[in-house]
């Protein structure tokens, strides 16, 4: 035996399968109750996937000090309180659609003994397990589709062969015809226990099962004892004295690698109760097996293998395919393993110990093979498994090598003896699910109409299959003996034919029976099948109407869908074109915006430059108006003071006049002479500088211009004073306007050239008496006035200077220090800062250093000189005879005024410019000690 095990494996092609798709070992996990609620509890479900085990009282498991809990997690785990029907529809029922569609299963139960793994497989009286459900989901899926009996036959090589309906009739009659074997189980009673585990009532099927294929179901049931495979269908003779030991089979692998037992009986069932009951049958021989050869039943692995052969009808859905080919063979192998427990556990003794120990030898084997293939799987390791150490492993290897669907339930019982043996379980169990078995692939379609069997059933295929039937049965009927009487004695011949006719007649009246029969069931399978196909078409009638409702409702909403998909594109295109036309108009606006706003801030900076140009006239025209103003006061005031001063003279000359009275008289005409003398001013320049005059030389860098303004005049109009003709022509002259350099330069500026000359012949002219006397502007002006007047101008002869002239340099400190090269300097001069009668008395010579802005910003120094008179009554006079401008200017500037070429200029025609007006107005200053009107000075007119 265990050289067969060993052989070779053969390097046969594999069957085509998926092996890219994989699936791991699907673990399950069953707690069975307690069997007495005393007993102590080691086991407990987390949740639905998760359980946890701790150790019993008195049994602690401690690491690093800590009581040690461990919790194992499967695809699901069961709890005591799940039914066996909730655990078909998890773990058993993929497992029976793979089968009806072709493809392999593997289920097995494993834990320790006792702990719920016969009653999860096989059940308990009253509640079946999963084999019963299995079974009856299995014909509740190919009931009505199931093809006669050996119609299709296995052969000893674990394939299977199909034959026409006809051979597996008249095979079907000839072991009918065979006697049947007497065994102890041959005589069929109806076990109570097994009516209640069949009784199921689950009415589970596949729904969608190949109509168009027949199928037939076999099934085996095979014990693995002591490495040993026994059939326990085998159908033995039965030998009352001496029963003979069951015949252990031998492993073999067919042409597809699927390991099979050689020579086991494969029963074809029909029924689910059919098939328990083959399998109850084997339960019963593996008891009596067990009785009898004093077996521990628990120490064997039971395995009930389920064969579903399946092929398709042929092209008029009446016969099957006969194709071998077209044969589809799957299988389901339902196996409860022996309990996992250890030898020493059970106290086996003798040749049961010898027993333990192989069967945990075959359960150590499959914990082996299954580790490795992990490891070969996990870490891409090629160890070879060793599957072939035991009947077990052997048996299964294709589920693992090959494909197939493999599940597994572990069946724990909580109670605290079994704590450390289920650790094991747990621990195998949780190793197993990390194993990965190649899914099976889908069977290949069969290139036939779908539809067959239905369109031959509407055909009337049952009819013919009755003829054929007849015709077949009457062949079978004896034939009839020759009915010719050669001789009248022959007594032989008709008693022969009338045998056989009765014969005939009695098979007849069978075959009428049978046939009535036949029409009868066949009338009620007719029924049914037109109730069936009445309601299926109406059923199909209303999914049909249904589907065109569905479909015409998509078929509206999708033009409703499109309707409106057409309606937003519009939209969308409107829209667009809006937002253009916006843009556009927005671009516009900003534009425009801009343009406004740039037109704005002009406008506003035109206003601001507008208001600068008002306020600057404004306030321009309100200083005009304040000069004028102030100029107009001062006219006035200087007007009401010349009146009080002709006034005041000629009360100081009445006054004389009384007060001198008779000695005096003589002098009056001198003194009236001396009035009427016409006034002598001093003429400037002098054709050459006199020794005191303080100008000296004149660089040509820097030139001082000497620019003699004030000279000596004699009045012709002897009774009329200097100050009356003043005033006069001031009063004539209304327009005139102060000496103002700005303004003067202005009107130089916009005269042509000779006016100009005009101008400043006038301007040398033009008196200058404490900056407020303006000269008139037009000769013609001043010519009609002199004439008014009368007024003679005379050119008065220098005064000799002596050597021993003294001179009162007057220099207010207000007097800026000009810091020119050239500076006034007169010798023996008694220089005062105020005009004082004392320096006056000493001095016969005075001039004073008077400064004022010029019309080019630069200071003009004037030194107004004059001569010192004694007065009758005791005080000093200064009669202003020249003044002498000093001013700095640029050689590349003014055309200068005083050149040295007009110095050099004859007298005559020098003194011939100072004929104006102007040069015939005088002023004289009285100054007084004491004088009423002020700090000492006093205008008067004072005749020479
Ligand atoms: P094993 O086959 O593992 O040795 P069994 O299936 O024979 O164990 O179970 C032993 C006993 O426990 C049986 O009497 C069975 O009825 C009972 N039992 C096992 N599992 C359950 C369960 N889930 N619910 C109720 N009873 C159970
Ligand atoms: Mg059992």
């Amino acid at each position: 035996m265990k050289a067969a095990m060993k052989t070779p494996r053969r390097p046969v092609p594999k069957k085509p399968s998926n092996p890219c798709v994989k699936d791991p070992v699907g673990v399950y996990c069953r707690v069975r109750p307690l069997s007495r609620p005393d007993q102590e509890c080691c086991i407990e479900v987390i949740d639905e996937t998760t359980v946890q085990i701790h150790p019993p009282e008195g049994y602690r498991v401690f690491r690093n000090g800590e009581y040690r809990e461990t919790q194992y997690s499967f695809k699901e785990v069961f709890g005591t309180l799940v039914v066996q029907k909730q655990l078909f529809d998890v773990v058993a029922k993929p497992l029976v659609e793979d089968l009806i569609r072709g493809k392999n299963g593997l289920l097995f139960t494993y834990g320790v003994t006792g702990s719920g793994k016969t009653h999860t497989m096989t059940g308990s009286p009253g509640d079946g397990g999963l084999l019963p459900r299995c079974l009856d989901m299995i014909f509740n899926s190919i009931g009505p589709f199931q093809a006669k009996r050996f119609v299709f036959k296995l052969d000893d090589k674990n394939g299977v062969d199909v034959q026409c309906e006809v051979d597996a009739l008249l095979e079907r009659q000839k072991r009918d015809a065979m006697p049947i074997p007497k065994t102890p189980s041959g005589k069929r009673q109806i076990d109570p226990e097994f009516a209640d585990m069949i009784n199921v009532q689950d009415h589970c099927k596949v729904e969608d099962v190949d109509e168009d294929n027949v199928y037939s179901v076999f099934v085996s049931y095979i014990e693995i004892y002591n490495n040993y495979i026994y059939d326990l269908l085998e159908e033995a003779p039965f030998e009352p004295i001496k029963p003979k030991p069951p015949q252990s089979k031998i492993l073999r692998e067919d042409q597809n690698h699927n390991m099979y037992v050689t020579g086991c009986t494969e029963v074809e069932v029909k029924s689910t109760e059919e098939a328990f009951e083959v399998f109850w049958r084997g339960q019963k021989k593996r008891r009596i097996a067990n009785t009898q050869l004093n077996r521990e039943s628990s120490r064997s692995h039971s395995v009930f293998i389920i064969k579903l052969a399946q092929a398709p009808l042929d092209a008029d859905g009446d016969n099957v395919l006969q194709d071998k080919e077209q044969i589809t063979l799957s299988q389901l192998s339902l196996v409860d393993l022996a309990g996992s427990e250890r030898t020493n556990r059970t106290k086996a003794e003798g040749n049961r110990l010898r027993e333990a120990g192989n069967i945990n030898q075959s359960l150590m084997t499959l914990r082996t093979c299954i580790e490795i293939l992990r490891e070969n799987q996990m870490y891409g390791t090629n160890k070879m498994v060793p599957y072939r150490d035991s009947k077990l492993t052997h048996l299964f290897k294709n589920y693992f090598d090959g494909e197939g669907k493999v599940r597994m339930i572990v069946c724990v019982n909580p109670k605290a003896e079994d704590y450390e043996e289920s650790l094991q379980v747990m621990r195998f169990a949780e190793m197993t699910q990390e194993v990965e078995v190649a899914r099976p692939a889908d069977r290949p379609i069969c290139g036939l109409t779908p539809g067959r069997r239905f369109r031959n059933q509407m055909r009337g295929g049952p009819i013919n299959e009755e003829q054929a039937v007849s015709e077949l049965l009457l062949q079978n009927f004896p034939p009839l003996p020759s009915c010719e009487l050669l001789d009248i004695n022959d007594d032989q011949t008709l008693p022969k034919v009338i045998e056989v006719l009765e014969q005939r007649h009695k098979l007849r009246q069978m075959l009428s029976e049978e046939i009535a029969k036949t029409v009868h069931a066949f009338k009620t399978v007719l029924q049914e099948f037109d109730s069936s196909v009445a309601s299926k078409e109406n059923y199909i009638q209303g999914k049909l109407s249904e589907k065109e409702k569905t479909i015409a409702g998509q078929k509206m909403e999708l033009e409703r869908l499109e309707k409106k998909i057409k309606t937003l594109e519009y939209k969308i295109h409107i829209l667009e074109k809006t937002a253009t036309i916006y843009e556009e108009d927005k671009r516009n606006l900003q534009q425009e915006l801009e343009s406004k706003s740039q037109q704005l801030q002009r406008q506003a900076s035109d206003k601001r430059r507008m208001e600068a140009r008002l306020q600057g006239m404004v306030t321009e025209t309100s200083v005009k108006w304040e000069k004028e103003c102030e100029r107009r006061v001062a006219a006035k005031q200087l007007e009401m003071q010349n009146k009080l001063w002709v006034k005041d003279e000629k009360l100081k000359q009445l006054k004389a006049i009384v007060t001198e009275p008779k000695h005096e008289k003589p002098e009056r005409p001198s003194r009236l002479r001396d009035r009427e003398k016409p006034v002598q001013r001093a003429v400037s320049p002098p054709p050459a500088p006199p020794p005191s005059n303080p100008i000296t030389q004149v660089p040509n860098s820097q030139r001082l211009v000497s620019n003699p303004r004030v000279h000596r005049r004699s009045n012709s109009c002897s009774n009329i004073s200097v100050a009356s003709c003043v005033m006069e022509w001031e009063q004539k002259t209304p327009s005139h306007k102060p000496a103002s350099g700005t303004s003067n330069a202005r009107n130089r500026q916009q005269e042509p050239e000779q006016n100009r000359d005009y101008n400043s012949s006038n301007r040398r002219r033009g008196m200058c008496w404490t900056g407020v006397t303006e000269l008139p502007r037009h000769r013609d002006e001043l010519e009609i006035e002199e004439d008014r007047c009368h007024r003679v101008i005379r050119l008065r002869h220098r005064r000799s200077r002596s050597a021993g002239e003294r001179w009162v340099d007057h220099k207010p400190p207000s007097n800026v220090p000009t810091e020119t090269v050239m500076q006034p300097q007169v010798p023996h001069a008694i220089t005062v800062a105020a005009a004082s009668e004392k320096a006056l008395a000493k001095c016969d010579k005075y001039m004073l250093t008077h400064q004022e802005l010029a019309s080019d910003g630069e200071i003009e120094t004037k030194l107004i000189k004059g001569d010192v008179f004694k007065t009758r009554g005791g005080g000093q006079a200064v009669q202003f005879t020249e003044i002498e401008t000093l001013k700095q200017e640029s050689p590349t500037g003014r055309k200068r005024r005083s050149s040295p070429s007009n110095r050099d200029q004859p007298e005559d025609a020098a003194d011939s410019e100072w004929t104006d007006v102007e040069t015939r107005c005088s002023v004289a200053v009285e100054m007084r000690a004491g004088s009423a009107l002020g700090p000492g000075y006093q205008h008067h007119a004072q005749p020479k």
